[in-house]
């Protein structure tokens, strides 16, 4: 179910635009709107979760199944050095989106913005 006034259902339902990364029946891969390095990029489920805690099994594991392929269509894309993957969880912890996101953060150097 959709959840009312979720920016990452919007975006899902195309009412917000994205630029698609990767998508299946069960997520979605998008570029974030504020690159902290170039390729950034956020994965979703489909389904409506607030966070890890929230999550069931079965949607953190088809999320997390997918996340090799997205890693290595990014690698090929931008051809990163190195990658970080980040999941943020509650306000103190940095989450701003309250629906289950893992970043892609493709690495470029000690310089890439990103620390
Ligand atoms: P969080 O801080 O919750 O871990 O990450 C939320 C991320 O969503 C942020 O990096 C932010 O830039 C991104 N974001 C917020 N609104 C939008 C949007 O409308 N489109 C896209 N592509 N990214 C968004
Ligand atoms: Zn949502």
């Amino acid at each position: 179910m959709p959840h009312e006034d979720c920016i990452f259902c919007k975006i899902l339902n195309g009412e917000i635009p994205s630029a698609k990364v990767y998508e299946d029946d069960y997520v979605y891969a998008f570029l974030d709107i504020s690159q902290v390095t170039k390729g950034h990029t956020l994965v979703i489920p489909k389904t409506h979760t607030k966070n890890i805690y929230e999550t069931p099994p079965e949607v953190a594991s088809s999320l997390f199944a997918r996340i090799p392929t997205i890693a290595n269509a990014i690698k090929k894309t931008y051809q990163p050095i190195g990658m970080n993957l980040l999941n943020n969880n509650e306000k103190p912890a940095d989450q701003s989106v309250f629906h289950l996101h893992i970043h892609i953060i493709p690495r470029y150097g000690d310089n890439d913005g990103f620390s």
